[in-house]
């Protein structure tokens, strides 16, 4: 249930709706925008009618959520959720790229890729330390000794480190490193790792499931959300289909129609989406012209020899190349590129 308040609504009304909402049983949700106050009603509100609730005070209009998310929609939520990331924010309507190797493999690479893609305009540096692989004998990552790394880059770059959690029981040390917590897709529907990045500050990047619809997403979304976290960023990385010349099949439309049910930023792995380094850029390119507020790229200084994802990662100067393309499609429908800018006056 979404109830807005008057634009003339007293602070003493808004409190007192809260007030009447937890006795009731249920939990709310504040929402303050520029001119209005909307509060989320979140719980079983089968019982509640919404005659009765407009004549509390202070109450302008009352609206049943018919979506099965509530807090992520933008019906609750209605402008942009902005999420500030060191001198970076997210969801304003700048494009942000993060970008790094699949996996950390080792100090050398990591820094040096850090240097490699910050000059060439990235805003945050991705790197694995916990690998989720198909395979149990697959290269498993560096845990701690890559979150050092990681650390080590962000030290000397200035680059916020974007870095994946796969188990509620790491949550203590991957946040120490993290300035951003990833859920990979294999974890998009892991509830109990959902609930303990929405019980902690720092903002998440929720990867969508290799089979979840849009609405699975958000619903994931939500768990984040009702603990308390409101800093979720989406991110479209390719579903399941019967297509197997590329890894998945990127969803680019779950763009536009995510901006149109929530207010959370969205971003685009293209790497993961096609699996293929020569099809990177073209998606990339498409995820700013969808409207996009970042994507994700993997980037490797030796892709042959990669430990993991090497097929899909691009070399250096390729990334070079893609953000001077991002640059002039983000021109042309009015978006900056921030990182980018920058590293061209460092020039
Ligand atoms: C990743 O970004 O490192 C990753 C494993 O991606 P996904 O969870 O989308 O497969
Ligand atoms: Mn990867």
């Amino acid at each position: 249930m979404i109830i807005v308040m008057k634009q003339s609504a007293t602070q003493d009304e808004v409190n007192n709706v809260i007030a009447r909402l937890e006795k009731l049983g249920l939990s709310a949700h504040l929402s303050q925008g520029k001119d209005r106050t909307i509060i989320g009603a979140v719980g079983d509100v089968s019982g509640l009618q919404e005659k009765p609730l407009q004549s509390w005070g202070g109450v302008e209009s009352v609206l049943r959520v018919m979506k099965p998310f509530k807090l992520a929609s933008r019906d609750f939520h209605p402008q942009d959720t902005l999420i500030t990331v060191g001198e970076r924010t997210v969801g304003s309507g700048d494009f942000h790229v993060i970008a790094g190797p699949c996996s950390v493999e080792g100090r050398e690479m990591t820094l040096e890729l850090a240097h490699a893609v910050k000059e060439a305009g990235a805003a945050f540096l991705r790197g694995g330390a916990f690998k989720p692989r198909t395979s149990p004998y697959s290269f498993q990552g560096l845990e701690e000794e890559g979150l050092k790394y990681l650390a080590e880059a962000r030290e000397e770059t200035g680059l916020p480190v974007v870095t994946e959690l796969m188990d509620p029981r790491d949550l203590p040390l991957v946040s120490e490193y993290a300035d951003v917590i990833q859920i990979g897709a294999r974890n998009m529907q892991n509830f109990r790792l959902l609930r303990e990045v929405g019980a902690q500050e720092k903002p998440v990047l929720l990867k969508r499931g290799h089979s979840a619809s849009l609405v699975d997403l958000l619903l994931s979304a939500e768990y984040v959300l009702h603990q308390g976290n409101s800093m979720v960023m989406l991110c479209e990385r390719g579903i399941r289909t019967f297509e197997t010349y590329t890894r998945n099949t990127l969803d680019l439309s779950a763009v536009p129609a995510l901006r149109e049910l929530t207010h959370l930023p969205v971003f685009v792995d293209p790497s993961h989406a096609v699996g293929l380094w020569n099809l990177v850029s073209p998606m990339a390119r498409g995820a700013v012209a969808v409207g996009a507020d970042g994507i994700m790229v993997e980037v490797h200084n030796r892709p042959a020899e990669a430990l993991s994802d090497g097929p899909q990662s691009l070399k250096p100067e390729r990334f070079r190349e893609l953000m001077s393309e991002l640059k002039r499609i983000a021109d042309a429908v009015g978006k900056k590129l921030p990182g980018y800018e920058e590293a061209r006056a460092r020039l």
